[in-house]
């Protein structure tokens, strides 16, 4: 064994033995650090430096207790969470998220894939990633602000612009942000815009944010199939997930003239093999918050199918989990490559288990990662903060073809250090080398941090 996977091998133990309850955060440093050890063997300077050891540490971890009441005045308590991971190349950058499931391992993981993501993006955003197990469904509009702004009272001491910017995730959309930056007002006294990025149009948003990751997964699926020369026409897709990712990956997907056959959420998933109606879809989620099995209502061709794994046994081209983690194991993987499969990409975060994804690349299935995959969301949040300097906001146009390039750039990187490493269609590799490049550089050259 070399001496770099020795290493590896020994951050691995060093997590597992400081934190054995914390399984997602675990899979995603072996995850990265497994895959750059190439890299480490030509730059042996990292071992001596520790730098694996530093980089599995948050810089800080907030968590708090939320108090707030329902319409009926009963009192509950939630839990609180900011990781502030990473800020050597930008003030903390990553999403919050609203969810019962939400632990510190999950917060933990979320925030070490943001560090590298951020980095890829080329932009000067560092990583983080808060929420509460809070659970915004069957919650009243009333609630879920109270909610929002019982969790700002005691966020707001720990972000600012210039130091640690949230965002939506699952959970937090729109509504929620807006509630959010509401509160963060009232106690600063101070119109901050770039304090939180997702914000509605009339107070600072930017154009093309809420697409965004959506938009930019299928940036990134038609630049890999360009260098294959393979087109998206006429491609059957399956998408999981019906939340802000899954709509707008359906959206671009349609417009790139492909043909996405199946959506779903936490209790099942629809097949429609006319074509899944993304009007539909959004009247549903955005437009009244309801359950996907409502689509078949109207589209009578359509069929529910109860679990949501089950999406991932309909026949397809393209697989694009949009979802959220964990959610396609080795099975889901092996009945996609079974029925011909020939891409996969991730909108999710980390949705494939690493058993899965070992299977992708056994496989020769062009596989994207998430942290290059989905950067588009973040990427488009940094613009809304250069907006927000400015205080000036640009165009549509403008913010997409930058998201465009952006995505371009994220897959020339991955592929050329995929190249350079010695294994070309391993964008998991080549995300993580470039990722990982840039933010040790940067540790490095701030000494010890
Ligand atoms: P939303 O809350 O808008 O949607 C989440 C979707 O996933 C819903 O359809 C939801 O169904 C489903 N879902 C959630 N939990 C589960 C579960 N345990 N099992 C099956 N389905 C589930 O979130 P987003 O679309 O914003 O986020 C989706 C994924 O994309 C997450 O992994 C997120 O971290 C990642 N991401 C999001 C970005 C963004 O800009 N929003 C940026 C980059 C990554 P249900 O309604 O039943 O809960």
């Amino acid at each position: 064994m070399s001496v770099m996977q020795n290493y590896v091998d020994d951050v691995l133990a060093l997590v597992k033995q400081r934190d054995p309850d914390q399984p997602e955060f675990y899979n995603t440093v072996r995850e990265v650090f497994t895959s750059i050890i190439p890299f480490l063997e030509k730059n042996p300077q990292y071992k001596a430096e520790k730098m694996l050891e530093r980089m599995i540490e948050p810089e800080r971890i907030v968590t708090f207790r939320v108090v707030w009441q329902d319409d009926k005045n009963e009192t509950h308590i939630n839990r609180g969470y900011r990781v502030q991971m990473n800020s050597a190349i930008g003030p903390y950058k990553g999403g919050l998220r609203f969810h019962p499931s939400v632990n510190l391992s999950i917060l933990k993981f979320l925030a070490f894939e943001q560090v590298f993501k951020n980095s890829l993006t080329s932009l000067p955003i560092g990583g983080g990633k808060g929420g509460s197990d809070f659970d915004p469904k069957g919650k009243s509009d009333n609630e879920v602000m109270k909610f929002c702004q019982a969790f700002m009272t005691e966020l707001y001491r720990h972000i600012g612009p210039h130091v640690d910017v949230p965002a939506g995730d699952i959970g937090v959309g729109g509504r929620e942000i807006g509630y959010l930056f509401g509160q963060y007002k009232r106690i600063r006294d101070a119109y901050d815009s770039a304090v939180l990025t997702g914000k509605g149009l009339t107070y600072g948003g930017s154009l093309t944010r809420t697409e965004a990751t959506g938009y930019g997964l299928l940036y990134f699926v038609k630049n890999m199939l360009d260098e294959k020369g393979i087109s998206l026409q006429g491609k059957v897709v399956s998408v999981s997930g019906s939340g802000n990712v899954a709509t707008y990956a359906i959206q671009k997907a349609q417009e790139f003239g492909a043909k996405v056959v199946t959506c779903s959420d936490s209790d099942g998933y629809v097949y429609d093999p006319d074509g899944i109606d993304i009007n539909t879809v959004k009247d549903i989620k955005e437009g009244h918050r309801g359950r996907i099995k409502e689509y078949i209502q109207t589209h009578p061709n359509a069929e529910y199918h109860e679990g949501c794994r089950g999406v991932w046994s309909v026949k397809c081209d393209i697989a694009l989990p949009c979802a959220t983690q964990g959610e396609l194991d080795l099975e889901s993987a092996k009945h996609l490559v079974d029925n011909g499969c020939k891409v996969v990409a991730e909108g999710a975060n980390m949705p494939s288990t690493l058993d899965a994804i070992d299977y992708f690349l056994q496989n020769k299935i062009l596989f994207g990662p998430a942290k290059a995959a989905n950067a588009g969301g973040v990427a488009v949040s940094a613009l809304e903060m250069s907006q927000n300097s400015e205080r000036l906001s640009w165009t549509f146009e403008e913010v997409d073809n930058k998201l465009k390039d952006i995505m371009a750039n994220i897959y020339r990187n991955a592929k050329k250090n995929a190249i350079d490493f010695g294994d070309p269609d391993n964008l998991v590799m080549g995300a993580n080398i470039a990722g990982f490049k840039k933010v040790a550089e940067a540790m490095e050259a701030q000494g010890l941090v």
